[in-house]
């Protein structure tokens, strides 16, 4: 065993990992990146094709990325946000106002029709003008939630908030993000220590009980058959909390596609509709682009006939939260930073003189760390740029076109892309919609299998991701897909159809 690998064996815990299975083999040691490709401590490569969990945008050693920092680290890599200011988190503030606000001041209908045909609800976007840092995903939903509890609380809307998310949901491993997460087995253990949220039904139209469409091979939003009964019970759910109590003070939500969950997207027009509901009800909207935000749900959205240069997953239904919350690729996945974005209104609640301990008492040591700034203020400028917009709306085809090779095995039951991500479902066989048992390991066994074709990626369950770099090549892209279908194609043993 490398040196390296027993170093980590004997004293690292890593993350969401069973350590009995990770301690009886060699683990994989990264030394170096270049692009989408990861090269190991024994000089393999491989294919990042999960964007080291989401985070990396433009492929590693990105020399815009590595300049902006080398140039930061020649002035100061870290000083105290409490009480001091530095120049990279102002500038990046700003940008990130800005870009946020994209549709911000675009004609909105007011008019408030059916939510089933798809009302436009507000009259007024919020203009999100606030930014607070802080490290991670999970940080970045616990300030949301604070700041919308306290909110709440003081301006009176509710003087009890309760919270609404989906089933499926998650939202980070702290406490406060973990209360708002519906997945058992992540957070039954610690029940004992949550409040209570509520949870809806999520869309999931592969597996929909209001589906009545029978198994095709397609995209299950592309061929469901329903009502949109799923908009119906966000409804209800609503009008029932409302009778009960003080109704639901925020409504939190991965717009477009629920990522842990196992990567489920939303049918077209599913978000503006339940965000016009809970609107509607006077919840605040509580975005959480963690993994969607910037630029990640594509340009080419099927909402929209126009090429979209959104970098937000709401704004491609023109949905305007009262939260933005945004980690993982803020910084192009080079650095720990996220924010959380609100409005002008929210901050207001927290002003007032020094006695009256109005004060936001929240906050991390490296909160704004110029560093990070300086890599995301990087990062957002390639994002902006024509190269990386056609490069992106390029990867979002060839991802397209290279997965429709999958549907020949039987044991792919779905393929759900949304922009530059996708999700393949395992299935026994795809006519009967049977899931693997989870013991089974069926995801695990068919990612160890890609790896073994120097392909990295990390299984949700039965689902295969694919979030490849934005600067991932055709070729690059091809390989992926490959690597998945002869990975299933060994793990299942099966013959394709
Ligand atoms: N929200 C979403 C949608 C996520 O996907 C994740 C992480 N997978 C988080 C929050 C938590 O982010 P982090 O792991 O950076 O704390």
């Amino acid at each position: 065993m490398h040196p390296f690998a027993k170093l980590d064996h004997r004293f690292v815990w890593h993350p969401f990992t069973q350590m009995r299975d990770w301690l009886k083999r060699e683990p994989i040691v990264i030394v170096a990146g270049k692009g989408a490709v990861l090269r190991d401590v024994r000089g393999r490569e491989y294919l990042d094709a999960n964007a080291s969990i989401w985070t990396n945008l433009h492929g590693h050693q990105n020399p815009k990325i590595n300049a902006a920092i080398r140039r930061q680290l020649g002035k100061i890599a870290h000083s105290s946000a409490l009480g001091l200011a530095n120049e990279p988190a102002s500038r990046l503030a700003a940008k990130l106002v800005e870009a946020s606000n994209a549709i911000v001041g675009r004609a909105v209908p007011s008019a408030p029709v059916s939510p089933k045909r798809g009302r436009r609800g507000a009259d007024t976007a919020p203009y999100l003008n606030k930014v607070f840092f802080s490290d991670d995903g999970s940080t970045a939903l616990e300030v949301a939630l604070k700041l919308a509890y306290e909110f709440s609380r003081r301006t009176g809307r509710n003087p009890r908030p309760r919270f609404l998310s989906l089933e499926g949901a998650y939202h980070g491993d702290t406490v406060g993000a973990v209360s708002l997460g519906h997945i058992n087995l992540f957070h039954k253990t610690y029940s004992g220590l949550l409040f209570r949220s509520d949870r809806v039904m999520a869309p999931y139209c592969y597996r929909c009980p209001f589906n009545r469409a029978k198994p095709e091979r397609a995209d299950a939003r592309a061929y469901r058959q329903c009502h949109w009964e799923c908009v119906d019970l966000v409804e209800k759910k609503f009008v029932a909390q409302k009778r009960k109590a003080d109704g639901y003070a925020g409504f939190v939500f991965e717009p477009l596609m629920q990522g842990a969950a196992g990567m489920i997207p939303q049918p077209s027009g599913w978000l503006r509709r339940v965000t016009d509901i809970a609107r509607g009800h006077g919840a605040l909207l509580i975005a959480d682009e963690v993994m969607t935000g910037f630029g990640r749900t594509g340009n080419l959205s099927t909402l929209n006939p126009q090429p979209s240069t959104s970098l937000f997953a709401c704004q491609h239904e023109e949905v305007q939260p009262d939260f933005l919350c945004l980690a993982k690729g803020l910084t192009g996945g080079y650095l720990p930073m996220a924010a959380t974005l609100t409005t002008r209104e929210v901050f207001d609640a927290f002003l007032g003189e020094y006695t009256e301990f109005k004060t936001f008492f929240h906050g991390h040591s490296y909160t704004a760390n110029p560093l990070g700034a300086a890599a995301a203020l990087a990062s957002l400028e390639i994002l902006h740029s024509r190269k990386s917009i056609q490069a992106r709306q390029k990867l979002e085809r060839v991802l397209r076109s290279e997965l429709q090779t999958l549907w020949t095995l039987p044991q792919v039951g779905d393929i759900r892309q949304v922009g530059l991500m996708a999700g393949i479902e395992l299935v026994r066989d795809w006519r009967t919609r049977q899931s693997f048992d989870l013991r089974e390991r069926a995801g695990i066994r068919v990612c160890e299998a890609m790896a073994r074709r120097g392909v990295l990626t990390r299984p949700i369950g039965n689902v295969i991701v694919l979030m490849p770099p934005y600067c991932t090549t055709p070729a690059q892209v091809r390989s992926m897909v490959h690597a998945v279908y002869d990975a299933i194609s060994e793990v299942t043993g099966k013959a394709t159809l």
